[in-house]
């Protein structure tokens, strides 16, 4: 068994689905990700159900994977998009994606930015400050303009993640504090460049327990029915993102647990007119890909027993940046013709940095040349890939069933550096 059910292993070999992973490996070659599109479109399957019957839109929050064969797939779902730059825009709208369904985040949106997204006609902004208010009301009224806007509320609630990851809590650089927001949305109010239409939050990721966002709700639904009394009409409220998924061995909260649980308490204060916003980024796309690897080399020292890969922390970052964990798993399994080694192994990269390694503590049973997949690659992989080193950025396959497509080729080296100038 691993973490992710479309990545399984048949005859003793790992396969995407019906695609045996070393066949992948060894047609486009290695650092590798491989997402499955079935993975895909269970994870969607699981909010839609969830919203069945409930006035609920999903926004993708795109930067876990913006990849525009994943982007398709889950506009094709009926997803809307949550977006953090200009540039995200401009993938929805090469899709062909409803920008009355897309929300913009973020907390330093540029005027060419708010442009764009008013020229578009998003659904709404989730301001994140006083000063980001005033410059979309102007920016607003230069185009003639009426902008949609949320404020990002910041609930200050702990939601028992990564210090990296938690953006609900008072010193976090996210939002307004719930205790000012009031006076902010009577501003906005005042302003007839602006049309306010919600409330948003969004206090962290990789969340597993329900509690964090029923405690940011209730929060967040006290200051709805206090704006009602001073004449400020919410028409929808954005959760955010962050449901977690299994990385080893969580069991994280759902999205039916999450909706059931917040529909029953809009009923209880008889707020079910609002709309409910989410915006999940890695619990739709983190199990549905796997970084493939060889191994270069094997070191022993007195220390450490190290697996040297051909994938890196410029290749997937996040074991770098966040201490993160991702299984990993040897693509063919040893079948016993080989006498068992199996020892304890970090497996690192190689860059010239300390900080460059995947996993470190694994018992694995290891030859130069054998194939691992890194597990739970489809969110903050990718997206977060560099050309540090001057290392081109992995080819991205999509597998369907028994059949796969190229969906970004592996960069060129001379692509890398194509676009740079000696002087004369
Ligand atoms: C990153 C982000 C998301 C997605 O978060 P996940 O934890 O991947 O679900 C949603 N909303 C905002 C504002 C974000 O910054």
């Amino acid at each position: 068994m691993t973490v992710a059910p479309h990545f399984a292993f048949k005859n003793q070999v790992l396969h995407a689905e019906d695609v045996p992973l070393a066949a992948l490996a060894q047609e486009f070659g290695t650092p590798l990700y491989v997402y499955s599109r079935k993975a895909l479109q269970d994870a969607w399957q699981a909010y839609s159900t969830a919203a069945e019957g409930r006035n609920v839109l999903v926004c993708f929050g795109m930067k876990a994977n913006s990849n525009l064969a994943v982007l398709n797939e889950f506009r094709q779902l009926g997803s809307g998009f949550d977006i953090v730059s200009g540039g995200e825009l401009a993938r929805v709208l090469a899709v062909g994606g409803d920008p009355g369904k897309v929300v913009f985040s973020g907390v330093g949106k540029q005027e060419w930015e708010m442009q764009a997204a008013l020229q578009a006609g998003v659904k709404c902004f989730n301001v994140e400050s006083e000063a980001e208010l005033e410059r979309l009301a102007q920016v607003a009224a230069q185009m003639g303009k009426v902008a949609p806007v949320s404020l990002r509320v910041n609930p200050d609630v702990d939601a028992h993640t990564h210090p990296y990851i938690s953006t609900g809590l008072k010193e976090n650089k996210f939002g307004i504090a719930i205790e000012t927001a009031p006076e902010v949305y009577k501003r906005a109010a005042q302003l007839s460049s602006l049309n306010v239409v919600g409330v948003d939050c969004h206090i962290g990721s990789q969340i597993t327990e329900v509690d964090p966002y029923l405690d940011a709700l209730e929060k967040l639904l006290d200051l709805i029915s206090a704006l009602a009394g001073d004449g400020i009409h919410i028409k929808h409220l954005d959760l955010g993102g962050g449901i977690g998924i299994r990385y080893t061995d969580e069991t994280p909260l759902t999205p039916k647990m999450l909706l059931d649980n917040v529909f029953e308490r809009l009923q209880a204060r008889g707020l079910e007119h609002l709309q409910i916003v989410l915006e999940p980024g890695r619990s739709l796309v983190g199990n549905s890909g796997v970084l493939l690897t060889s191994v270069q080399y094997l070191k022993h020292t007195e220390a450490k027993n190290f697996a040297i890969v051909d994938a890196a922390m410029n290749d997937l970052l996040r074991p770098t940046l966040y201490d993160a964990w991702h299984s990993v798993e040897q693509v063919a399994q040893p079948a016993g013709q080989r006498p068992a080694d199996a020892k304890t192994y970090d497996v690192v990269g190689p860059i010239c940095e300390s900080g460059d390694w995947l996993a470190r503590d694994r018992q694995l049973d290891l030859r130069q040349g054998d194939l691992l997949a890194i597990m739970s690659a489809g969110a903050y992989a990718f997206t977060m890939a560099s050309q540090y080193n001057t290392r081109p950025r992995p080819a991205e396959i999509m597998v369907d069933g028994g059949s796969y497509q190229v969906v970004r080729p592996r960069e060129t080296l001379e692509s890398l550096f194509a676009d740079e100038k000696v002087l004369p």
